[in-house]
């Protein structure tokens, strides 16, 4: 089989090759910001949404892309079909690019535009039948005034420190609260709860990302008839909810049946989060940009 190739700055570099500067921004402060996509059967979900999310968080960090996002959905486009693969995840990330090494962004001249797409490794199918037992960890949101959640950052310091904390209590996914104690996501999930009927999730304002895969279930819930808003919530309404679920675009939508020690629910997945992860299963088929140039056979 040939080398993965990189997008590396409008050129397709091979993996070992595939190198950025010590004196990149992203690499000495975190500075910059990244996404992650799927492809389905040669479809990118969602691909104008992240595309645009992208966008977004560079103008909220004063960082300029020197590409537009049309031609930035191009690039993630040809990746996949350079490297022939129709079930992927994609990370883009742009960085600040090389300059000195003062904080001062003004010494780097050209952002870096990475783009890496890798053959997808799927969760196992257990975590989905049985659903996920998960714990609060210490570690806070970033406050959305200091460092604004809703930006996909490069900086996910907040975000390792509580998947570590995970893994010390032996769990594959945490969630965070506020500084007001206010539940907000998981370390790369948005969080979701279902009570009497009733779908719930966090405002971002609270310090979440912007989740296209939590807007996606909140446009099927509402093409479903199930009410759901996005209001405050805080753990006592988590322990006692019927359902609990993450969702994200590696996770797609997954069953929480343990919180704390709490048993959820009758500590099975439930009924609404079966439904929302069937639906929202059979959506990543339906809404995607096709990649052009695959071969019919890969798809
Ligand atoms: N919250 C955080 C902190 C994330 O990093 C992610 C993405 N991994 C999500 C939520 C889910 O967002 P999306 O559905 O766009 O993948």
């Amino acid at each position: 089989m040939s080398e993965q190739l990189i997008y590396l700055n409008g050129e397709f570099v091979e993996k070992h090759k595939a190198v950025v500067s010590v004196y990149d921004h992203g690499f000495l402060y975190g500075d910059g910001i990244f996404e992650g996509i799927r492809s389905y059967a040669g479809n990118v979900f969602c691909l104008h949404e992240h595309i645009k999310r992208l966008y977004e968080s560079a103008k909220s960090i004063l960082l300029t892309i020197p590409m537009s996002p049309d031609e930035m959905e191009q690039a993630v486009l040809e990746t996949l079909r350079v490297n022939r693969y129709p079930d992927a995840y994609i990370r883009l990330i742009v960085s600040r690019g090389v300059g000195d090494l003062g904080l001062d962004p003004r010494s780097c001249k050209q952002a870096n535009v990475i783009i890496i797409a890798e053959q997808l490794k799927l969760f196992p199918q257990e975590n989905y039948d049985r659903g996920l037992r998960i714990v609060t960890v210490p570690t806070r949101r970033n406050v959305p005034d200091a460092l604004n959640p809703k930006i996909k950052s490069l900086n996910y310091l907040n975000n390792i420190l509580v998947k570590i904390e995970a893994a010390q209590a032996g769990v594959l996914e945490a969630l965070m609260l506020n500084h007001e104690g206010y539940v907000c996501e998981g370390s790369g999930d948005n969080v979701f709860l279902v009570k009497n009927g009733k779908v719930t999730t966090p405002p971002t304002y609270l310090g979440a990302l912007e989740g296209i895969t939590r807007n996606a279930v909140m446009e099927l819930c509402e093409l479903h008839g199930i009410p759901c808003e996005e209001k405050p919530f805080t753990l006592h309404d988590v322990y006692v909810a019927d359902e609990v679920f993450l969702t994200g675009t590696a996770a797609e939508v997954i069953a929480v049946v343990d919180v704390d020690s709490r048993t959820i629910g009758d500590g099975t997945p439930g009924a609404t989060t079966l439904l929302l992860t069937e639906e929202f299963r059979k959506l990543t088929r339906e809404r995607g940009v096709k990649v052009p140039g695959l071969a019919p056979e890969l798809i």
